[in-house]
């Protein structure tokens, strides 16, 4: 698999915004935020795609949302409420292809996230 920008990120070789940091997994604000709250949380380990994701890696994968979760306790909008997305390949909107989990919160988010939208010319 190809690095991707977020393996630079984790290599600290381009700057984020990291909140949260484990031995497993890796916090940081999106660059363009779609909610007041808008997080990417990442494995160390890259995966590709959701598609990629195989038995050995349930662990990692489980703790992604685990991440998620602390994250919200400690900032204080666990009770107010959040949505965690990770979108697939192209029909799903995924553009860095080292899987992540949004975590999208701060106001009432809107359903379903359905747009019109031509297929990406990948
Ligand atoms: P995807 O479209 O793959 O589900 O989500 C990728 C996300 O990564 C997008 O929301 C995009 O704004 C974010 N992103 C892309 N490049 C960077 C970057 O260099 N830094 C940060 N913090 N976010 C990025």
């Amino acid at each position: 698999m190809s690095e991707t920008i977020f393996t630079k990120i984790i290599n600290r070789e381009i700057p984020a915004d990291i909140v949260y940091e484990d031995d497993r997994a890796l916090a940081f604000k999106d660059i363009n935020p779609q909610a007041p709250v808008h997080l990417l949380i990442i494995p160390k380990q890259p995966i590709a795609t959701a598609n990629a994701i195989t038995q050995d890696d349930r662990e990692v994968v489980g703790h992604l949302y685990w991440v998620a979760g602390e994250i919200a306790r400690r900032d204080g909008f666990a009770d107010d409420g959040y949505r965690l997305v990770m979108n697939c390949n192209d029909d799903g909107g995924q553009t860095v292809y080292h899987i992540h989990v949004h975590l999208l919160a701060g106001k009432p988010l809107g359903w379903p996230p359905y747009q019109e939208r031509k297929k990406s010319a990948l």
